[in-house]
């Protein structure tokens, strides 16, 4: 199956036609207290005038989303009409209301009208399973009727680690769930012929987010639907690490052709996000059709190392070139005696060569991991060499490529740290949080390390984290091990001392565990 041949249906969400060859849009969200107008509206205009095209705000309950109805007044007296869209979860009164008064409402199906999933493995028949998705269709008829009234379009966001009990006793935490959590949804949606629909797959994990992504287009395409599809790599942290990450996933993504609108998720001023994902967008492109075009002839070298073994050098556990000579430019040399990601049959070695004209460390970051990201989160490349004829040299460009094989998970020669861009739910100041962590622990290599912003989406949201550091309320910090809070109501002050006293004991611990 052809995925380049997706084209969505394009929608209208307000005045702002969203699909198709239509211009790839491009979204934010508010980080303040929707209850705090003045807060909210500030931040919106600031979104705004980066340059989005629509602006999403948290709305956990209803004072929340009535709160919606002021903002949006206040931003049209202000001469602003950029479509609202409300997140919603756990709230299905939420959503009714919030239907009414934006453009667009985000559900979440893994907890609209799911109980959130407890990760306790029950079996469920085919007759209950069933009687589960009845119950969820009665439940979102309202919603669906009121969004049809108004020309509301609802967004099916699903999010890797908060799906619900029912999809992961059957599917797991997968991105086979994932998809089959969203298409769930569309029927119920379709069979009330309700079509004003955008999906999305996202993830902190860039091979999740391309794979659950292509899963959902392939289904589509299978049952004669093409709905737009909004992309984001969620939690991607902040700084380089968050524009690589990024970058690499939605530009592996836009690269195949598949993505409507897109929302680089960062733990910086939502403001700051807008000029990264218009980078990624213009960097491939712009429209669907010449985003495919561009990577089709984007000028890079691709060698093949086959005949060549010679040049790889493995010498003191490090992989060098020739003589341990770097290349031009700076080189890595990126393989393994055996190739972990190589077919049996296949001992081809690729590395990439792309070549770069930028003086902006910024955009160099942004372009290297949208052209490249996709060669390592589908395992076609081992190796990586950045020349840049620009300002940008040296170090940076050795940083960047390791930058972009850890986003990749191509190679980890660092820590990984998970972090949400926060919201309405947050109760600390989640930016500063994030330094003190990274501060107290890069002295440490593979690792993944949450910080997240609140414990009802974070806990589920960090899946996958060693350890985990999630707001609990006013300067409260919960730590985790796993997904299992070891320390609860830590206060803020001594929260950073105490995720390291727990990463230290059980870094004693592994040195005393016998080898078996
Ligand atoms: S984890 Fe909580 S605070 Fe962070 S963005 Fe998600 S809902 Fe908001």
């Amino acid at each position: 199956m052809n995925l380049k041949k997706y084209i969505s249906t394009p929608i209208l969400i307000g005045p702002v036609a969203l699909g198709g060859a239509y211009p790839i849009r491009i979204q934010s969200m508010t980080n303040t207290d929707t209850l705090d107008t003045r807060a909210s509206v500030a931040q919106c205009i600031r979104i705004i005038e980066a340059g989005a095209d629509f602006v999403r705000l948290t709305a956990q309950g209803v004072r929340e989303v009535e709160n919606l109805a002021k903002i949006k007044k206040e931003l049209q007296h202000s001469g602003f009409d950029t479509p609202l869209i409300a997140d919603i979860h756990f709230n299905p009164a939420a959503a009714e209301i919030a239907a009414r008064i934006v453009e667009k409402v985000r559900i979440n199906p893994g907890n609209y009208a799911d109980k959130r999933a407890s990760f306790i493995k029950t079996e469920l028949s085919d007759k209950e399973y069933n009687e589960e998705l009845a119950r969820i269709h009665e439940r979102l008829l309202p919603l669906i009727n009121i969004c049809r009234e108004n020309k509301t379009v609802i967004r099916i966001g699903i999010n890797h680690g908060s799906l619900s009990d029912r999809i992961m006793t059957r599917y797991g935490n997968t991105p086979e769930g994932m998809v089959q959590s969203a298409m769930e949804f569309v029927q119920i949606f379709r069979s009330e012929n309700f079509n004003d629909l955008v999906l999305s797959m996202k993830s902190s994990d860039t091979v999740i987010v391309l794979e659950s992504n292509r899963l959902l287009v392939k289904k589509m395409l299978e049952e004669g639907v093409a709905y737009p599809i909004h992309l984001g790599v969620t939690e991607a942290g902040e700084g380089e690490d968050g524009r690589v990450r990024s970058a690499a996933g939605i530009g592996a993504l836009l690269s195949e052709g598949i993505g409507d609108s897109v929302r680089v998720s960062l733990t910086e001023d939502p403001e700051r996000e807008i000029p990264v994902a218009k980078e990624i967008v213009r960097f491939l492109g712009g429209s669907k059709d010449r985003i495919i075009r561009a990577v089709d002839s984007q000028k890079f070298n691709t060698r093949d190392l086959s005949y060549k073994p010679e040049v790889i050098i493995y010498k003191n556990g490090k992989y060098l070139t020739e003589n341990d000579k770097p290349f031009k430019g700076e080189m890595l040399i990126f393989s393994y005696k055996t190739p972990p990601f190589l077919s049996e049959k296949s001992q081809k070695k690729t590395f990439l060569n792309p070549v770069f004209e930028e003086d902006d460390p910024e955009k160099l970051t942004i372009d290297a991991a949208a052209l490249l990201g996709r060669y390592f989160i589908l395992k076609q490349a081992d190796g990586i060499c950045i020349t840049n004829s620009g300002k940008v040299q040296g170090e940076k460009l050795k940083e960047l490529s390791f930058s972009i094989l850890q986003a990749t998970e191509a190679r980890i020669t660092r820590n990984r740290y998970i972090s949400c861009p926060t919201c309405g739910r947050t109760k600390f100041n989640l930016q500063d949080a994030v330094k003190k962590v990274k501060a107290a622990t890069g002295h440490l290599t593979g690792l993944k390390i949450a910080i997240m912003g609140c414990i009802v989406n974070g806990p589920g949201e960090m899946a996958g984290a060693d350890y985990g550091y999630i707001g609990a309320g006013e300067g409260k910090v919960h730590i985790y091990r796993g997904m299992v809070p070891v320390k609860k109501n830590v206060p803020e002050e001594n929260a950073v001392e105490e995720l390291l006293r727990i990463i230290k004991e059980d870094q004693v611990e592994n040195l005393h565990q016998p080898v078996i």
